[in-house]
């Protein structure tokens, strides 16, 4: 059995869900899938803003873009449902959501705050819209399915905006409400990103988090196969956003994936890889628009593994944008102990999460989300040492399981980055990634030039091996 989640925008049209309905539909054929949905692109964004105009008192604003959500979702209906009785009984269904996040906008406007807790409420209608929709046409198309309302099987912390699940109950939950629905040949469809804490309050596992709730459901349920189905060949050498000449890996370690996610590449949300490291269950990334290409998959089986040859150094290139380096200079750092200690005291009262670090005898260079750098942040490490902060950052890091025994890899990272003003250099503890911190105007520079010494000409290939070799 497999679970298939499908990002924003592949179910962001009609024309999307249809194509991703004839996707579950093939594989029907090789086992009940559960299917996880995000919400169609764009819709969290929206719900965002109506959650932040609703606490800032601009209700009109909050309430126009309400409507916005609601004629999106007509519109999916529309293009999507034939029966007549089914178009109305979807509307009336649109129309409650709608009713309840206009009741939810005015309330958190005669309040005047927004809280995180209210903040995941808002969030949470854009996969339950989605799945509504794509649940009914599943139906009506002939492929028997369930809805079903995740929050009472990904029960969660209370940590609102970042929540994780509380697993022993979950996996009953699984069992108890998932398992038999699709032993009985009836198909799930749910919702990816959002839960319930035990006490009911809705919360959201944290941007992007849909991956993430395919993998924890997909090891819950031991099932042969976690697929993520999104808007590109699988995963790349680098986002081909950035290059076009980026291409498609067929092949990586859980542990490169993992590592790349976390340095940035949107394509898997950094958490996902761990719960199918658990249950070591393939993970597949796949293309929507070319259900047929291979797209990449993630695993640890030696057998999948030295099936095909990667003779490269690098397998990816990660960047990660809206970072500062946090700069800490101090005399009494100089053979003095516990100043790290004191440092990093600093960054875990403030909740901060430091990405990455570089040390000398008098100062330590960090890097930081931009958007956590805060004035009583920069006063309380005042205290211990002169503090400079360049903003505007960017990460830069080359991923590959080979970087760990190679040599030369830093010469040619360093040779091809030659015209580059590198703001800081790191080579990460599990020693397949070395990353170089950038001005956010020389990320595309500086990606094109790895991108080229990497991946140009035959050496970049990650190739299958002919037959019987
Ligand atoms: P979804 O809505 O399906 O979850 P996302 O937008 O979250 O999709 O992730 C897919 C996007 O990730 C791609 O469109 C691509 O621009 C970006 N991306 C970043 N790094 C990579 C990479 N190494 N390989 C593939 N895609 C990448
Ligand atoms: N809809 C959520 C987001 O946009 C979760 C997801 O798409 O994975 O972040
Ligand atoms: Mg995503």
């Amino acid at each position: 059995m497999a679970v298939m989640k499908f990002g924003g925008t592949s179910v962001g049209t009609a024309k999307a869900m249809q194509q991703a309905i004839a996707i579950v539909a093939g594989q029907r054929r090789t086992g009940v899938p559960l299917v996880v949905l995000s919400a169609c692109s764009g819709i969290t964004n929206k719900l965002i803003q109506i959650a932040e105009a609703a606490g800032a008192g601009r209700i009109e604003e909050a309430l126009a873009r309400v409507g916005e959500v609601r004629k999106h979702h007509l519109e999916l209906v529309d293009g999507l449902i034939t029966g007549e009785a089914l178009r109305a009984e979807l509307a009336e269904k649109i129309d409650a959501y709608v009713s309840h996040l206009e009741m939810l906008s005015k309330g958190i406007e005669i309040v005047g705050e927004l809280t995180e807790r209210s903040k995941d409420m808002f969030c949470s209608f854009g996969e339950l819209l989605s799945t509504t929709v794509f649940a009914a046409a599943m139906n009506e198309q002939g492929h028997r399915s369930q809805w079903l309302d995740i929050r009472q099987v990904m029960i969660t912390d209370d940590r609102y905006g970042f929540a994780r699940p509380i697993e022993e109950i979950c996996e009953a939950k699984v069992a108890g409400l998932i398992r038999p629905v699709l032993d009985s040949g009836v198909i799930v469809v749910t919702q990816g990103y959002i839960g319930s804490t035990e006490a009911g309050k809705t919360t959201t596992l944290g941007r992007g988090g849909s991956d993430l709730s395919a993998a924890l459901l997909g090891a819950w349920l031991h099932d042969d196969s976690i697929q993520i189905w999104t808007d590109v060949d699988g995963v790349m050498t680098c986002d081909p956003r950035l290059v076009a000449e980026a291409r498609s890996i067929r092949i990586m370690t859980f542990s490169e994936a993992a590592e790349l996610a976390y340095l940035g590449a949107k394509v898997l949300h950094p958490d996902t890889i761990a719960p199918a490291v658990r249950k070591n269950i393939p993970v597949y990334v796949l293309n929507t628009w070319h259900p047929d290409s291979k797209g990449t998959l993630i695993t640890d089986d030696p057998a999948l593994l030295s099936g095909m040859s990667y003779d490269g150094l690098v397998k990816s290139i990660a960047v990660k944008k809206g970072q500062a380096i946090v700069n800490v200079r101090s005399n009494r750092m100089f053979g003095r102990h516990g100043f790290m200690n004191e440092l990093f005291g600093v960054f875990e009262r403030f909740g901060v999460s430091v990405e990455m670090i570089s040390t000398s005898e008098v100062s330590v260079s960090l890097t930081v989300d931009d958007s956590s750098v805060s004035e009583p942040l920069i006063h309380a490490l005042s205290a211990i040492g002169d503090v400079e902060l360049e903003h505007h950052v960017a990460t830069v890091s080359v991923v590959g399981d080979n970087l760990r025994m190679s040599k030369g890899v830093a010469g040619r990272i360093f040779a091809s980055l030659r015209n580059v003003n590198l703001r800081m250099i790191s080579q990460g503890a599990s020693e397949i990634n070395v990353g170089v911190v950038v001005d956010e105007h020389d990320v595309a520079a500086a990606v094109s030039a790895l991108h080229c010494e990497f991946f140009s000409g035959e050496q970049c290939g990650i190739f299958e091996k002919p037959a019987g070799s």
